[in-house]
């Protein structure tokens, strides 16, 4: 389950370096090379896995583990203002590296990270059948 031409799966195997600050059988977590702000953190899993619903929903589960705990101690060890959890799904969502992965940035008043999706707006009701889509689809796939 690991593609040998991928960056995070060479980092989780110890092929390339990095700057690892957790480690567990099934995660790996570690400074990005490029922060948004330094003490910036990512978490993958050791497995190849492209993006988040690619993954099973037990290791989903002890990502968002690994997530809180690392949020945590990066709080607690920089104290910065603020920080942002994020997750980016294909090349459409930002996502630079196909294997799936968490950001954990520590942000500070005045910054210069932007993190900015303008804003849309609904017509009529769209906003309703668009939520009925995916309620619909939601009780679809959750079908007991
Ligand atoms: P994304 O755009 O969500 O795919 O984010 C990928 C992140 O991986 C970027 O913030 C990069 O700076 C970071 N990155 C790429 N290669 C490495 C590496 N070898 N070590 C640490 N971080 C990396
Ligand atoms: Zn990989």
């Amino acid at each position: 389950m690991n593609n040998p031409d991928c960056i995070f799966c060479k980092i989780a195997k110890g092929q390339i370096p990095s700057t690892k600050v957790y480690e567990d059988a099934n995660f790996v977590a570690f400074l990005d090379i490029m922060p948004a702000n330094k003490g910036h953190i990512l978490i993958i899993p050791k497995k190849h896995y492209i993006t988040l619903d690619h993954m099973p929903p037990d290791l989903t589960r002890g990502l968002m583990d690994v997530e809180l705990k690392m949020a945590k101690a990066m709080v607690n060890a920089l104290r910065p203002d603020g920080y942002n959890c994020l997750q980016n799904n294909h090349i459409a969502a930002g996502q630079l590296v196909p294997h799936a992965h968490v950001h954990i940035i520590p942000r500070y008043n005045g910054d210069k990270v932007t993190i900015d999706w303008g804003h849309e707006s609904y017509e009529g009701t769209e906003i309703e059948e668009l939520a009925k889509k995916i309620i619909d689809k939601y009780n679809e796939e959750n079908k007991k």
